[in-house]
């Protein structure tokens, strides 16, 4: 038995139980962990869903360049599709993704932009503004727009959420998941809701950005918007993806916390995950209260530990944010004093 390409391995990825990390909580918590996707995260998914639906609708036409705004797991999904599918793709992102996603993007013959971080996103040096030239001046350009296209979305409620849905075998109470497009929350609450309105579903948000006053509020604010480190997650505009009614509350999570749970998932657990996947559980941990033991939790962990080397697995790179205080002895500590 075979697959007859590669995209046909996206999905279907392992539902594992946590059982360190959650130590205090009494709830049981189980990872939806899509490291095992092609492009080592969940956006595949979207990203293949994206191109057929545009295929369909013919808005992508053969041999059309992709050309979109993203922080790289986007980017992963639509390069390895549009290697097989034959599509050229544009990707612009920012000097705050790191190195590594940028580097796998060329890897599957991509081109990237990388452009600034603290400009708004009107500013014409901004990624936003510059894919939405690139596709004005490039022929037979299709820009996905992963922030408004529903398909993304709909991916999850067709495939995200079915799959957590048949894996805990209708038992899940809760959905935790990071938000960033809004895209996974979406999808997999509206589906998941739908089979079982009593599903709790919360989402994780970053310190820097706007949802979970907008959630509480009603309110944009401006105010709350800064510059952040965690990866994935917050934004600086109500993206079309994010359904506020599915989402029950969002919980923010800082900088330091995301990035130490991060690492410990891989100490704990043996689970490489990404930034955001650190962010998911320390915002659960920071909920556990609100948990009793016969709840069934899923958080999703969206990507690969790999992309995140440089930067949270990396103890120089902790230690100059003032990240790492409490350092435990080590070979190498005591063989420098
Ligand atoms: N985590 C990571 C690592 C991501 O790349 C993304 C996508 N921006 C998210 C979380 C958030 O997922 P979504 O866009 O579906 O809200």
């Amino acid at each position: 038995m075979w697959y007859k390409n590669i995209l046909e391995t996206i999905g279907n990825t392992p539902l594992v139980r946590l059982n360190k990390i959650t130590r205090d909580v009494s709830a049981t918590v189980l990872a939806k962990v899509e490291t095992t996707n092609p492009g080592n995260s969940i956006k595949d998914r979207m990203a293949i869903k994206m191109i057929e639906d545009a295929e369909r609708s013919g808005a992508l036409k053969p041999g059309g360049t992709i050309i979109e705004g993203t922080s790289g797991n986007t980017g992963m999904g639509l390069a390895i599709a549009a290697v097989i599918k034959g599509y050229k793709c544009i990707f612009t992102t920012t000097d705050k993704q790191s190195k590594e996603k940028t580097d796998a993007l060329r890897a599957f013959g991509a081109e990237v932009i990388v452009c600034p971080t603290n400009v708004d996103p009107e500013d014409p040096r901004s990624y936003y503004s510059v894919s939405s030239r690139l596709v004005r001046e490039t022929p037979n350009a299709w820009k996905p727009n992963q922030y408004d296209n529903l398909s993304n979305s709909q991916a999850h409620y067709e495939q995200t959420g079915p799959e957590i849905w048949e894996q805990t075998e209708g038992r899940i109470t809760h959905l935790v998941v990071g938000v960033g497009t809004g895209g996974t929350i979406s999808g997999a609450g509206k589906y998941l809701k739908e089979r079982n309105p009593g599903i709790q579903v919360w989402g994780i948000d970053t310190f820097g950005s706007v949802f979970k006053k907008y959630k509480e509020t009603g309110i944009f604010d401006k105010d709350e918007i800064y510059p952040y480190i965690t990866e994935g997650i917050g934004e600086d505009f109500l993206p079309q993806n994010v359904d506020f009614s599915v989402i029950d509350l969002f919980e923010k999570v800082t900088d330091k916390d995301a990035a130490l749970t991060t690492r410990e998932i891989a100490r704990k657990e043996g689970i490489f995950a990404g930034n955001s996947a650190g962010a998911a559980v320390a915002g659960l941990l920071q909920l556990k209260d609100r948990l009793k033991p016969t709840d069934v939790v899923v958080i999703i962990f969206h990507d690969h530990g790999s992309r995140y080397m440089g930067k949270m697995y990396n103890d120089d790179w902790l230690r100059e944010r003032g990240f790492l205080h409490d350092e435990k002895l080590t070979a190498k500590s005591i063989l420098a004093k």
